[in-house]
């Protein structure tokens, strides 16, 4: 068998987005989604004798994001970027969420919109932040499409802000477009397909933007949101809408979670997906599931992602893998080396 390079999308200009502060919990500290993280994962993935570098340099079609995110998020993007540009590359934070009374916008509305575009304040925008984000989206685009016409049965997008909490007209937790549901939509061109997502967080813009789709199955493993952030959402309960009822399993997990209760369950959204009978999957690919992760609370290995990678492989679907989180930085690289090890079989 010849060794069929894996293509890995890089965004090059990912750290024209470098927020430095998040707030929580009556604390400021120092904006988890670096830039490292995904130069990290880079060169180990490199290392790897299989993977082949791809700049993403596609150019972003807005009327193709406009499938799936509204207009006015778009918008959101480009003004609150251009406002940065114009307060010396100051970071806007949405402040105010008119959700509960809005009866119209003030004429300041542009420093008022994040409020109607993001659930929470981890997704602040500068002035570099537009261009992360359509690149970011653009990664995803290019890896959906060699998978789409049957260059590669694995494509890495290197995703970075990542996308799993972005839904259709809202950002939110370090997210502004959904890179997973981007690659979705361009992958429903071989029919229906599925998303797997194995990030720590609930997936709560995906779930939200697949609700009532029956062409997309949504699998998630998480913490869970009874205790972890988004907390709204995640729930087993949560199964579809009604065009699309029992296309969402939500696996919610305990504190502590091991490796063997971790590939359990992997194992069951597995056997979902595949009653499906999926022609695609898109996983979103999020490491912050690791023990030393300082944001997570299970207790996974760093051998455990070579087993998740194969598993998930014995499904034999053209995948796209879409980077999400991770906050173990220097460890990073051996999990994303371990995973696509897994995954490819090489
Ligand atoms: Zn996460």
């Amino acid at each position: 068998m010849t060794l069929t390079p894996v293509p890995v999308f890089y965004p090059t200009q990912h750290g024209l987005h470098a927020p430095e502060a998040e707030y929580d919990n009556g604390l400021i500290t120092p904006y988890a989604e670096v830039a490292e993280r995904i130069e990290v994962i880079k060169a180990a993935l490199l290392a790897l004798p299989f993977v082949q570098l791809e700049p993403a340099t596609a150019v972003i079609s807005i009327s193709e994001l406009e499938q799936v995110h509204a207009p006015e998020l778009l918008n959101y993007l480009r003004v609150m970027s251009e406002w940065s540009a114009r307060h010396e590359g100051r970071y806007y934070y949405p402040s105010v969420f008119p959700g509960y009374f809005a009866r119209g916008v003030g004429v300041n509305g542009d420093r008022v919109l994040g409020g109607m575009f993001a659930f929470d304040i981890h997704a602040p925008i500068g002035m570099g932040t537009e261009t992360a984000v359509f690149q970011s989206a653009a990664s995803a685009l290019s890896a959906a499409q060699v998978v789409l016409e049957g260059k590669t049965n694995v494509a890495y997008a290197l995703c970075r802000p990542p996308g799993h909490h972005a839904g259709r007209s809202f950002s939110g937790g370090y997210c502004y477009l959904n890179n997973a549901v981007l690659a979705a939509n361009r992958l429903k061109a071989l029919g229906k397909g599925a998303i797997l997502d194995i990030d720590y967080h609930h997936g709560n813009g995906t779930q939200d933007m697949v609700w009532d789709d029956p062409e997309i199955f949504f699998a998630s493993l998480h913490a869970d949101p009874a205790f972890e952030y988004p907390y709204y959402c995640g729930y087993v309960a949560e199964t579809g809408g009604p065009h699309a009822p029992d296309t969402i399993a939500n696996f919610p997990l305990p504190k502590q979670t091991s490796d063997e209760l971790y590939l359990t369950t992997l194992h069951a959204a597995l056997e979902a997906i595949e009653a499906f009978a999926p022609n695609w999957l898109v996983v979103s690919l999020g490491f912050d599931t690791f023990g030393e992760d300082p944001i997570c609370t299970f207790a996974l290995s760093e051998g455990i992602y070579q087993e998740i990678g194969k598993h998930i492989k014995k499904l034999a679907l053209p995948t796209v893998l879409v980077q999400e989180g991770g906050y173990a930085v220097s460890k990073l690289g051996d999990l994303a080396q371990n995973f696509m090890v897994g995954i490819t079989g090489f």
